[in-house]
């Protein structure tokens, strides 16, 4: 079959695989089908473990598995040296990260605190930017960088608060991203995907209620799965896309269409 996806052989960083429910792991496992080189970083130890534990039915497979705490300038520095001494050259990545503290979601979204909110902004959107920063001296080929969304960046949604406020800020982000990198032929997506039970979605007090109301108004009458994101988010990583940049693609059974 021609590879219309031409990213066999491609370097790609997978960021915030926790287990194997993470959207990343999701879109690692299509990457590794299509021959691609995969990265994988990771915070805590226990996700090392994980990732290195899937891995093991992938050991003819070209990859590696970086520490990289997005709180930290100096991590991310020294993870994509790392990665551009091992690898040469990045092109592309999937951030799949975001964190706020419990509190924050469970509050109400007015009792949210100074440090709760750049707590959020700093891990799940200023997050992107330093990571493209960091991984610019090693996309020297161009490239595509995909980051996860979710509607709470637009709309009010229940129990969302503060992480909806750094959503918001991660797509004007991928815009700002996109505006700056495209010159270098580096393009920038988000991803809005539909809910999926995942360790971060536990986070949000409301999620049952959200699965159920998507099966119930969505066009699709149903949610979406993990495949479903991954095969958008390959499609936004390879040539498919190669016309599109700084926008946001919806994965979500048609959700935010409806009134
Ligand atoms: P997940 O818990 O599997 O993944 C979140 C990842 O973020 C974890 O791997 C975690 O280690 C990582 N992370 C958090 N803080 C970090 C830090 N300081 N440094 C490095 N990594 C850090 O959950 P997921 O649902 O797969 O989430 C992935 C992305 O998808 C997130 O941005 C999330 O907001 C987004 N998203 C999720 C849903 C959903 O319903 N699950 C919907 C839309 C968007």
């Amino acid at each position: 079959m021609m590879d219309i996806l031409q990213l066999k052989d491609k370097n790609i960083v997978v960021m915030g695989v926790a287990n194997e429910r993470s959207i990343a792991w999701g879109i690692a496992k299509k990457l590794l089908e299509v021959g691609a080189n995969v990265i994988f970083t990771y915070r805590k130890e226990r996700s090392k473990g994980k990732i290195e534990k899937v891995l093991n039915d992938y050991q003819d497979y070209n990859t590696a598995v970086v520490e990289c705490d997005v709180n930290s300038d100096e991590s991310i520095a020294a993870a994509f040296q790392q990665i551009g001494e091992q690898f040469g050259v990045v092109h592309g990545i999937v951030h799949s990260v975001a964190f706020a503290n419990a509190e924050d979601l469970h509050n109400r979204f007015v009792e949210t605190t100074r440090d709760g909110y750049a707590f959020a902004q700093d891990t799940s959107a200023y997050s992107l930017i330093a990571v493209a920063k960091a991984a610019l001296p090693y996309m020297t080929e161009g490239g595509s960088i995909v980051t996860m969304s979710y509607l709470g960046a637009e709309r009010v949604l229940d129990g969302y608060n503060v992480m909806g406020v750094a959503k918001a800020a991660l797509e004007a982000s991928t815009r700002y991203l996109a505006a700056d990198l495209g010159a270098k032929g580096i393009r920038v997506n988000a991803i809005s995907a539909g809910a999926i039970r995942t360790l971060a979605a536990k986070g949000v007090p409301s999620f049952n209620t959200i699965l159920h109301q998507i099966e119930e108004k969505s066009p699709l009458k149903r949610n979406i799965t993990q495949e479903e994101v991954a095969n958008m988010t390959m499609v936004m990583l390879s040539n498919l896309s190669s016309g599109v940049t700084g926008e946001t693609i919806y994965v979500d059974s048609g959700y935010h269409i409806m009134g």
